[in-house]
């Protein structure tokens, strides 16, 4: 009877969680069936935005190499980011055509041009394949060995799955650790071409100042057209290749939204860390975010203060520059929203709650009492160790000339291992080609006067590390200088004895498929051999630690989801997802209230003329206040980006904002400072995402760049 009751306790409170909107939101397709939808206000029917047997909104949707876009034409003409663009208009840019400054505009088809490696994907299908990625597991107990057998599950299911499929991809994805494996076939487009993108002045108004920011005046976005062979197969650049039809595009509404509208998103968002225990939480609040975020304010700097040398450097770090500091600022808002939830205190309160719920549960305590325990056991070592780590994690990065000095050494350690000729003769055949690789990646960001005071930095930050993190290897080159702290002529003597950076020479010893790079006698490549020998003792101990982990997680699920009485959603890992609710302004702050739409009236008051830098045809624009429907009607004026509290992350930049019928209203790109801490708990008091109003896209289109032939292939009427 108890057991009865206890049940229909847990069905009733299934059912009330699933009537209510919950705070994990970024929905995988196969939740989407469990949402109450027409409740929480969208009007299209929910068989037209996902059908799995059918065309639905969904074949819109496309990952664009690490954002998100969608089809806006039956000629495959889609809109995503400026930021996911720049890289490829930064390709074309020259002095004499600055398309980064100026913005770029193909006025024909011929006149595309290529965003040379850039891979979309379409998510065509999935399944659930967790028993096959899992079979095998149970037979052992050895934390390592489940993990390999893991992944070479993986690898078989995937294989077949891509044999059995050709044309699509198939690629297997961890939705739990350890526990939940779900299988998606992709349609690839690897013909991608830039169409429109505006100038940074439009598409960046307010550069890394504003970036994490609400208010913002952004028209962060791109047009794009994905092509493929006359056949409708995907390949490669080639002039005879033809538009692809989507099986679907979006239609855009031209009188976009308004305050407290319902809107929803559509996605592939990178990570999240929900799912992740408290001790977790504590590693990366008090060891991770504060490590990399003061690194980097290090590195920024020291690239400002080299950059005042010459404008050459300068536009030489700037990308870089910008790169680190959009990491920094928001783990910094991370921090800071760690802080003000007390968010490490409230995982340690709930997984205490969690335990005692374990404990009071004789079936539950014998499976999983031990859980937490053992996984706070893990993380104490983690944490034991993080100085030391971290250093080992950030170290190349920061380093491109010692990261090839140590892969050098990693090939000539297995090479010197190998006692057979002919396999010596085959592992040069294979390995030098990827070696080459390797440098022709890292040649173009080696630069020894900015590696060496970033090296001098963390090795003497090594050397204060307490006696469990010594850094044996910075410990024996400290000591070659006894009496002396570590100077920059140290380094600069390390560098001198390395020609890693001649390009000439490298090229001529990783010309043909000899051992010549392995008899090179360099100093910095027998630098990097001792924290290769370091590294690779630590990796194998992460490795254990990791498989003890995963089975650990796979268990933890399993106990949350019997203490919170419901299924949880599964953290992003760059698969499709669905998150709704409602456009929405918010207190970012005590007294401050934020609206959520900013207007052209906003971007004209932010000129400067330094950060804030305004084409002169947008103020002649602003002048004639000419927006015909574009207008926002209680606003009276441009709607330029509006905010909204749904659930998003890196890798939802692109993504379609749609609104109650599935029209295109926005493009997300970016969430307020507050916002950034909901990788790791999304609340709708602080959690707001951004996108560019549909409207000032339009008006962009129409009015800046007199792109009247992309408004008609859209449909769009103004
Ligand atoms: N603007 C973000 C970035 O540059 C992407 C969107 C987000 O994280 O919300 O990483």
């Amino acid at each position: 009877m108890r057991k009865l009751l206890l049940s229909l306790v847990a069905v009733t409170t299934m059912f009330l969680l699933s009537s209510h909107k919950t705070d994990e939101g970024m929905f995988p397709l196969s939740e989407l069936k469990n949402i109450k939808l027409k409740k929480a206000g969208l009007k299209m029917k929910p068989i037209a935005l996902y059908n799995p047997n059918g065309v639905s909104l969904i074949d819109a949707i496309v990952r664009v190499g690490g954002c998100t876009g969608s089809f806006v034409s039956n000629d495959g003409l889609l809109v995503t980011n400026h930021h996911c663009a720049f890289g490829f208009v930064q390709a074309i840019s020259t002095v004499q055509n600055n398309f980064i400054k100026n913005g770029f505009l193909a006025k024909t088809r011929m006149e595309e041009s290529p965003a040379k490696g850039l891979v979309c994907k379409i998510t065509s299908s999935y399944a659930d394949v967790s028993a096959q990625v899992l079979m095998g597991t149970q037979s052992t107990n050895d934390p390592a060995e489940r993990i390999k057998i893991i992944a070479g599950n993986i690898k078989t299911v995937s294989d077949s799955e891509n044999k059995n499929n050709p044309g699509l991809l198939c690629e297997i994805s961890e939705m739990f650790t350890g526990r939940t494996y779900v299988l998606f076939r992709y349609k690839l487009l690897k013909d991608v071409r830039l169409v429109y993108v505006p100038a940074r002045s439009i598409g960046e108004y307010g550069g890394e100042r504003d970036n994490w920011v609400w208010p913002r005046h952004s028209g962060d976005f791109a047009f794009l057209r994905a092509y493929v062979a006359p056949d409708g197969s995907a390949a490669e650049y080639n002039e005879n290749n033809i538009p692809f039809k989507p099986a679907k595009y979006l239609k855009v509404n031209v009188k976009g939204v308004n305050d407290n509208d319902f809107v929803f998103v559509l996605g592939y968002p990178g990570r999240t860390y929900r799912n992740q225990p408290a001790a977790f939480y504590k590693y990366h609040e008090e060891y991770m975010l504060k490590y990399v975020s003061d690194l980097y304010d290090w590195q920024i700097n020291k690239m400002e203060e080299l950059g005042q040398e010459s404008d050459s450097l300068q536009i030489k770090y700037s990308g870089k520059i910008k790169s680190l500091a959009n990491t920094t600022k928001n783990f910094k808002g991370k921090l800071q929203g760690f802080r003000r939830v007390g968010l490490t205190a409230k995982k340690v309160e709930e997984e205490t709650q969690m335990q005692n719920f374990i404990n009071a549960n004789p079936g539950l305590k014998s499976q999983y009492g031990n859980v937490i325990p053992e996984i706070n056991k893990l993380y104490e070592e983690i944490i034991k160790f993080a100085p030391r780590n971290l250093f080992y994690d950030y170290l190349y990065n920061a380093t491109p000339t010692l990261q090839f000095a140590a892969a050098v050494n990693n090939y000539k350690q297995v090479y010197d291992e190998i006692i057979n000729p002919e396999d010596k003769t085959r592992f040069l055949k294979n390995q030098i080609p990827k070696l080459k690789t390797t440098f022709h990646r890292l040649y173009g960001q080696m630069d020894p006067s900015l590696e060496k005071p970033c090296l001098l930095k963390m090795l003497k930050d090594a050397t204060a590390f307490d006696p469990a993190n010594e850094v044996v290897s910075v410990t024996a080159f400290y000591k070659q200088y006894p009496g002396s702290a570590l100077r920059q002529e140290h380094i600069d003597e390390l560098y001198s004895k390395t020609k890693l950076n001649d390009v000439k020479l490298m090229l001529k010893l990783l010309s043909d498929s000899s051992d010549a790079i392995f008899n090179l006698q360099d100093g910095l490549i027998d630098f990097a051999a001792g924290f290769n020998t370091e590294i690779n003792r630590y990796d194998e101990i992460d490795r254990i630690r990791e498989g003890k982990l995963s089975s650990l997680l796979a268990g933890y699920t399993d106990a949350k989801s019997a203490f919170k009485q419901k299924q949880f959603i599964p953290d992003a890992n760059a698969t499709l997802r669905f998150t709704y609710g409602r456009v929405r302004g918010y207190y970012p702050n005590d007294a401050e209230w934020n609206n959520p739409f900013t207007t052209l009236k906003g971007v004209i008051e932010k000129e400067d003329g330094k950060d804030y830098e305004l084409l002169q045809v947008i103020k002649d624009l602003y002048a004639m206040k000419d927006y015909g429907i574009l207008i926002h009607p209680d606003l009276n004026e441009l709607p330029v980006n509006f905010l909204y509290n749904l659930d998003t992350t890196g890798g939802n930049s692109g993504s379609p904002v749609l609104d109650a019928w599935g029209n295109l209203v926005g493009i997300n790109f970016d969430r307020a400072y507050t916002a950034t801490i909901n990788d790791y708990a999304w609340n709708e008091s602080y959690s707001r995402s951004v996108a560019v109003d549909i409207r000032y896209v339009l008006w962009v289109l129409q009015k800046v760049a007199k792109a009247q032939h992309v408004l008609d292939e859209m449909g769009v009427k103004l």
